[in-house]
């Protein structure tokens, strides 16, 4: 059985370094005795080298990298960059970062950029809202159809997708829940899209996780009914005990 992949996304927190290592060393002692859990953990760039120092069994990822190696990319840092200093995993395409124009085109072009570099993208998509007409369906095709474009048929299972629809995230005004199986449908329809790009073989083979408010209190029904791999956690991964406990949950399924 394949381990269950568990990403905490930190986006803009904390606020200094000491609340970094304090955070992040309470996470890793919390990962002592994990065999059947990946957890990769994306602090913001600044504290990417202080907390590799510490880092035993937790894996680095960061929440963005530019294509390219190195040139005239005023305020970006490249995957090449961050593979250097020992960050395997990227987090592309969140939804925070769409909402400031960052288009499918441009994801793209990270994407290819973060294969060429050896790390591994956590490819995030999902619709903003569920309309009556389901054309959210249509909206994560294209988003899928775009970002995976011209990538080699055998890159794409070093891929991991994380489907998080922003209705349901907790930083979304008027949120609301999503349930595991809103969750499980969109996870066939996006293997299904795969599918159809590439190949059946390609879209069995490749990661898909579960993003928007997951707490200790759901994630056994995601992981248990929703048809994922993992979870992505935003504001619950700020929560050493809580994390903790959605780490230990996705352990014992
Ligand atoms: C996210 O924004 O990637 C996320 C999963 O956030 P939250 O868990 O806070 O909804």
């Amino acid at each position: 059985m394949s381990k269950k992949i568990v990403i905490a996304n930190w986006k803009m927190n904390p606020l200094s370094v000491k609340a970094a290592l304090k955070l992040f060393g309470s996470v890793s002692r919390s990962l002592a005795k994990i065999k059947n859990t990946k957890v990769v953990i994306c602090p913001p760039f600044i504290y990417l080298q202080n907390v590799k120092k510490f880092t035993r069994k937790a894996l680095l990822g960061a929440q963005d990298a530019y294509f390219g190696e190195v040139g005239a990319f005023t305020g970006e840092v490249s995957s090449e960059m961050l593979y250097d200093i020992g960050v395997r995993y990227v987090i592309l395409g969140h939804s925070e970062r769409r909402a400031e124009g960052e288009d499918n085109t441009l994801i793209n072009k990270k994407l290819k950029a973060a294969l060429a570099s050896s790390i591994i993208p956590i490819l995030c998509i999902g619709e903003n809202i569920r309309d009556e007409k389901h054309e959210y369906f249509s909206i994560v095709q294209s988003q899928v159809t775009e970002c995976l474009k011209n990538i080699p048929k055998n890159m794409i299972p070093k891929i991991i997708v994380a489907y998080e629809p922003v209705w349901a995230l907790s930083t979304t005004k008027n949120r609301r829940d999503a349930s595991p199986k809103d969750c499980e449908e969109m996870v066939i329809f996006i293997r299904k899209t795969i599918a159809t790009l590439f190949s059946r073989e390609v879209a069995g083979k490749i990661k898909i996780l579960y993003g928007g408010s997951v707490t200790p209190r759901d994630t056994e029904d995601f992981l248990k009914e929703g048809g994922v791999d993992g979870l992505l956690v935003g504001r619950a991964s700020l929560d050493a005990k809580k994390f903790s406990q959605i780490i230990s949950i996705a352990e014992n399924i």
